[in-house]
């Protein structure tokens, strides 16, 4: 199903993330918790790709899996910094034979050590997002930063490029991790007085590995409130605390945003279906009202 559908309705939208294994031999794993995450029956359920194209036939591979076996809609990201436009056609062409409707366009990092070629068809999500136009039949979303993309000289700039994402044909943005909804607020604002009217999805993190995210945010310049370090230095080195402590944050996170009008929100589960699972409990009542 397009998620274009999924969006207009008034009801709140719940949908959860996988990665696809870099390897062959990781396969199985992926798909069993993919399997176990789509068994939750969310709105839609999302597949990464990398951004040097590593893991991209598993990233189909997995979408059309749940797709087919859980009915359940999928958006399969795609990343354009490693590839030329015959190979974005291919992918296309792959996704379309799958019964993937939704793209996630994304232009990818550029590496830092030559990990993966960098090709010049693309230069920005806003070219690929043209190119997934003139293929024709998909419901395409791309990337926003609520505290500006690293690469941006500002928040304003970056929400200027993100109207040429709009305006190239995306149809709808996922944001990036934030731990501080009132950021969230102010950049829908700032969006909405920029002539952006696209839904915007919140894009959440529960937090289970507090190193992990010190340091994910550091590079990626996510603001973390005091409330959240307190957490995160109480409980960082005890795993099953922090887990508890991640899901019970990501909870309030998302009501605080239902209730504040913020009506699709996309958790980054990881591959972990308990913690989809003891959010989307969590919330049982408070998505129905
Ligand atoms: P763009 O929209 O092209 O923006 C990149 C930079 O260029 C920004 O600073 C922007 O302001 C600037 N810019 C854009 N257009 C123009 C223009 N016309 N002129 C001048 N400047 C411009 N990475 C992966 O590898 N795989 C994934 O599956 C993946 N999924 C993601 C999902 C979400 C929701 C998010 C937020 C990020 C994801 N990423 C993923 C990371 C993403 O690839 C990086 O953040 C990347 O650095 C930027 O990608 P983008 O699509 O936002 O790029």
């Amino acid at each position: 199903m397009k998620l274009s559908n999924i969006f207009l309705s008034d009801k709140p939208t719940l949908s959860f993330e996988v990665f696809p294994p870099k390897t062959g031999d990781m396969y199985h794993k992926v798909e069993a918790a993919a399997r176990e995450i789509a068994a939750l029956a969310p709105d839609y359920m999302s597949v990464t790709y990398g951004a040097g194209g590593g893991g991209g036939k598993y990233t189909l591979d997995i979408a059309a899996d749940i797709e087919k076996n859980y009915s359940v809609p999928t958006l399969a990201h795609l990343t354009c910094v490693s590839a030329s436009r015959e190979d974005v056609r291919k992918i296309l062409a792959a996704l379309r034979e799958k019964g993937i409707e939704n793209i996630l366009a994304l232009r990818g990092d550029y590496p830092k050590d030559g990990e993966y070629p960098v090709k010049k068809d693309f230069r920005y999500a806003s070219e690929l997002i043209e190119e997934i136009v003139s293929f024709g039949g998909f419901t395409i979303g791309g990337a926003c930063y609520p505290e500006g993309h690293t690469e941006a000289e500002s928040l304003d700039d970056d929400i200027i490029n993100i109207g040429k994402k709009v305006d190239a044909g995306c149809q709808f943005l996922t944001t990036q991790m934030f731990f501080d909804n009132d950021i969230l607020y102010s950049y829908i604002e700032k969006l909405r007085k920029k002539g952006i009217f696209v839904p915007v999805v919140a894009g959440i993190m529960p937090i289970t590995n507090a190193r992990q995210i010190f340091r994910s945010c550091e590079l990626s310049g996510t603001v973390l409130p005091k409330r959240f370090i307190r957490i995160a230095e109480r409980y960082g080195d005890n795993p099953a605390a922090m887990k508890q402590a991640g899901i019970a944050y990501a909870t309030e996170q998302i009501i605080d945003l239902y209730a504040n009008g913020v009506k699709n929100v996309h958790v980054y589960s990881m591959n972990k279906p308990d913690v989809a699972r003891a959010i989307q409990s969590n919330l049982s009542e408070i998505i129905k009202a």
